[in-house]
């Protein structure tokens, strides 16, 4: 791998803008993914939050749905892409998620949530948040909001239900990056 990391950021809608300024802040190459063969090069995809339906539709018809499964590298999927990833989308991850799950009236809101293995609070934006309803054994709890898991890895995998691209802590993207430079090293 380049010392400066590849990272596609899934580009057919919702925040990709954001997460590639974000990366491109930690010294990444971020760019912006809308073809399958896009994928050949990289060495990890952000899938951003935005509308999970509309996500879903859209890489059906690029023909990204099948690039994105064959894909080998690390994946982070924030809000709607914590959804793409579930058992019931894409199944690469090995939990269930709930979307639009804490009401109408608690829509969107922020929240200090506790980070593992840092003192500081790590802010959460949840915008229509998912919930995360049942995971398996190999899923790992990064932080939680009541008691509920917000933050999850799964090997190779990273999801949130909250929108780490739209804070100025950059924390979610840096251990996404060190899993990419993790990734890369195993690998080779
Ligand atoms: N509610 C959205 C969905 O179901 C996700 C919200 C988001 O990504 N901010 O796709």
């Amino acid at each position: 791998m380049n010392p400066q990391p590849l990272i596609g950021v899934l580009a057919v809608q919702g925040n990709f803008r954001e997460h590639a300024a974000v990366l491109r802040r930690l010294g990444a190459d971020a760019v912006e993914v809308r073809k399958p063969e896009e994928l050949d090069a990289l060495d990890g995809l952000v899938i951003p939050g935005g509308e999970s339906t509309a996500i879903t539709r859209l890489i059906r018809a690029y023909g990204l749905e099948a690039a994105i499964r064959r894909f080998q590298q690390p994946l982070l999927g924030t809000c709607a892409g914590m959804i793409l990833l579930d058992r019931q989308h894409l199944g690469l991850m090995d939990i269930d998620v709930e979307r639009n799950a804490y009401g109408r009236q608690v829509a969107s809101f922020e929240a200090d949530l506790e980070l593992s293995g840092e003192e500081k609070p790590l802010r959460g934006v949840f915008i229509r948040a998912p919930r995360v309803t049942a995971l398996g054994p190999e899923v790992e709890v990064l932080a939680e909001l009541d008691g509920e898991p917000v933050l999850l890895r799964e090997g190779r995998f990273l999801v949130a239900s909250f929108h780490p691209e739209l804070t100025d802590d950059t924390r979610v993207h840096e251990r996404f990056l060190e899993l990419v430079r993790q990734w890369a090293y195993v690998r080779t």
